[in-house]
């Protein structure tokens, strides 16, 4: 019977570096994912605009996780021997006509990089398919972007080929006696392990829940379309400078309807959309993002309204953008109550760990998976113990 030192459950950004750093600093690890790259339909990463947020540090703990976030990922081509389409390009914050410029910008004070105020004629210029009467300005970044489809398959193949070992199979049950786990039982097949740490994104909490352990994370069901190839070209990466959905996550998960998460089929606020789109470098485009917080991982909604809510919305700002055939998809993407991801053995288990509610993983997951594994091995770390889940319990 094999008993691998790591069961990391799910294949997303954040379990594909977390298997990844594990077998790098030399533990064996099994990773569980249902699904191969090409068909996870419903997986968050898969939707990902893949933007890379390194200026938006708040805090001295943020802002040097951003430092090295954007150093790592400036590297992991190289170092995973797979394109990951690492670039640079503008991002262009929108502001509304209903917006007030001047408070706009302000609420950006405290990031680490401050963006710089742009007119309406010269955000056209940077992204001509904006449409100018729309918006009142803009706030440009110098964002850093990578395809995270590409990042998570290169993740997976330099895991695998370090001795890795990747099962698409998912994850039933934890073997749990007392107060330790002894591995997974995954499509019918039990696999042991002396830590399980769950990556599952959106779904974290509800797998945890079957094994009896509530953990203060929480999810978005996040929409979206997405296009085939095509030939109008978007330069920059657009979003609104105001965003619904920050705000959004953190009033669900304050006091009292934080109570509500354990109650199925609740809606716990209205929907709301923030309009944007981004274009890869296989000319692919995505156009969200509507948000919903639902309290079912598994809640049905009206595709074809949504569609139409996210193209009318879009169309206000992007209108070339808002027309082009598309696909609608859905999927859950995870949070936390402070912003911050939780990491570490939940509560009275000392060998069941989670790795996830990342606010913006391309940032912080490389650096996070690879301080956690270096923890893991026994090194001592001042970062990794103040993301525990524990500052909630
Ligand atoms: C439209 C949109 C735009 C975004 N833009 C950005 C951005 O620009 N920058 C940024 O940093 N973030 C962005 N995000 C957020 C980001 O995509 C997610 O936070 C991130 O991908 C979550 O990764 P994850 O690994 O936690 O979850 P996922 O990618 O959802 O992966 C979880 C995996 O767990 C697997 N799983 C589930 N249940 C089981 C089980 N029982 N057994 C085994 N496996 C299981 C699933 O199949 C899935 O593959 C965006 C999200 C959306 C929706």
């Amino acid at each position: 019977m094999k008993t691998y030192d790591w069961i990391v459950v799910g294949g997303g950004i954040t379990g594909a570096a977390l298997s990844y750093e594990l077998g790098r600093v030399g533990f064996s690890v099994l990773l569980l994912e249902p699904y191969p790259i090409s068909d996870r339909a419903s997986n968050a990463t898969r939707y990902s605009y893949g933007g890379i947020p390194y200026w938006s540090g708040t805090t001295p703990l943020t802002r040097q996780l951003c430092t090295e976030g954007i150093d790592i990922q400036s590297h992991l081509t190289d170092e995973l021997g797979a394109d990951t389409e690492f670039r640079y390009l503008d991002l262009v914050l929108t502001i509304g006509l209903d917006e007030d410029v001047r408070r706009t910008l302000a609420g950006y004070r405290d990031g680490a990089i401050a963006p710089t105020l742009v007119s309406v004629s010269q955000a056209c210029e940077l992204e001509p398919l904006l449409d100018s009467k729309a918006i009142a300005g803009a706030l440009l970044f110098k964002h850093a972007h990578v395809n995270p489809r590409r990042l998570v398959a290169a993740y997976c193949s330099a895991f695998q080929r370090h001795g890795g070992t990747l099962i698409h199979a998912k994850l039933e049950r934890l073997l749990c006696d007392r107060h330790r786990t002894q591995g997974a039982i995954a499509n019918g097949t039990t696999y042991h392990a002396n830590n399980v740490a769950i990556c599952a994104g959106g779904m974290s909490r509800q797998l945890l829940k079957d094994a009896g352990i509530h953990i203060k994370q929480y999810f978005t069901h996040a929409e979206l379309i997405e296009t085939k190839p095509v030939d109008l070209k978007l330069r920059a990466l657009v979003m609104p400078a105001t965003n619904q959905r920050m705000q959004f996550e953190t009033d669900a998960s304050q006091g009292e309807i934080d109570a509500l998460w354990d109650e199925s089929d609740r809606e716990l606020a209205p929907p709301s959309i923030d309009p944007g789109a981004i274009q890869f470098l296989d000319r692919t485009i995505e156009i969200g993002q509507l948000s919903r917080l639902l309290t079912n991982p598994h809640a049905k909604v009206d595709a074809v309204q949504s569609e139409a809510k996210i193209r009318s919305q879009v169309g206000k700002v992007l209108p070339a953008i808002a027309s082009l055939p598309g696909q609608w998809h859905s999927c859950l993407v995870a949070f936390s109550q402070d912003g911050l991801p939780l990491i570490g053995a939940v509560p009275d288990y000392a060998n069941i760990h989670i790795f996830s509610g990342f606010t913006s993983p391309m940032v912080y997951v490389p650096t996070l998976a690879r301080r956690f594994a270096a923890f893991a091995n026994g090194a001592s770390d001042d970062i990794i113990p103040q993301l525990s889940p524990l500052r909630f319990a």
